[in-house]
């Protein structure tokens, strides 16, 4: 079986390196993996980021509202106060997640949290304890992006029919490793996909 990433388990974070690739987790017992090529990588962006995300946007409406409607308030003050807090709040929310990932890898841990797993079936997408399968049929096009943002890895998405760009979204993998490296596993990915699809 070909491999691309750290290869942990999905599920737990086990470090599954020296493990036949169809074995169970020792840890968690979530499945092995069982295709011919499987990629491990880390999420677009880390639970943390998205959580801070979500709070300095709240933030920026409150602060639209604000402006808008209500400066000329008594109580405005106390408003923008808050909308200043809750910015803080997002910034500590962002500088904890780093700090938590700072020390999973300290600590010989992998960040690599997505697997794709290029089964007979189609691409086997487990995030996290998550799973769902993208039959190669339904796959319209897998978009890679090198140096994706200055992270030095690689996004790679799916973009499926039966997926949409909503809720879920298309699956998205940030393949890191050696830039070489990482090219060449877009290049195997892809053509796992094109011969999944009988185009090869
Ligand atoms: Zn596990």
């Amino acid at each position: 079986m070909d491999a691309h990433g750290e290869l942990p388990c999905p599920a737990c974070g086990y470090a599954r390196r020296g493990l036949e690739h169809a074995a169970s987790c020792p840890e968690c017992g979530a499945a092995g993996f069982h295709g011919r090529l499987v990629v491990t990588g880390q999420p677009e962006s880390h639970r943390e980021s998205r959580r801070a995300g979500c709070v300095s946007k709240a933030a920026f409406m409150l602060n639209g509202i604000l402006l808008l409607f209500l400066s000329r308030q008594p109580w405005s003050d106390a408003i923008a106060m808050g909308i200043g807090a809750l910015f803080l709040i997002a910034a500590a929310i962002w500088l904890l997640g780093r700090v938590r990932r700072k020390r999973v890898v300290a600590a010989g841990g992998s960040l690599e949290r997505i697997a794709w797993d290029f089964t007979a079936d189609g691409v086997r997408v487990r995030e996290f304890a998550s799973e769902r399968l993208v039959p190669y049929s339904e796959i319209e096009k897998c978009w890679s992006a090198p140096g994706f943002m200055f992270t030095g890895r690689t996004r790679v998405q799916l973009e499926a029919s039966g997926f949409s760009h909503g809720k879920g979204g298309f699956p998205t993998i940030m393949v890191g490793g050696p830039s070489h490296a990482q090219r060449d596993a877009v290049a195997r990915m892809k053509r796992c996909i094109a011969e999944g699809k009988g185009e090869a």
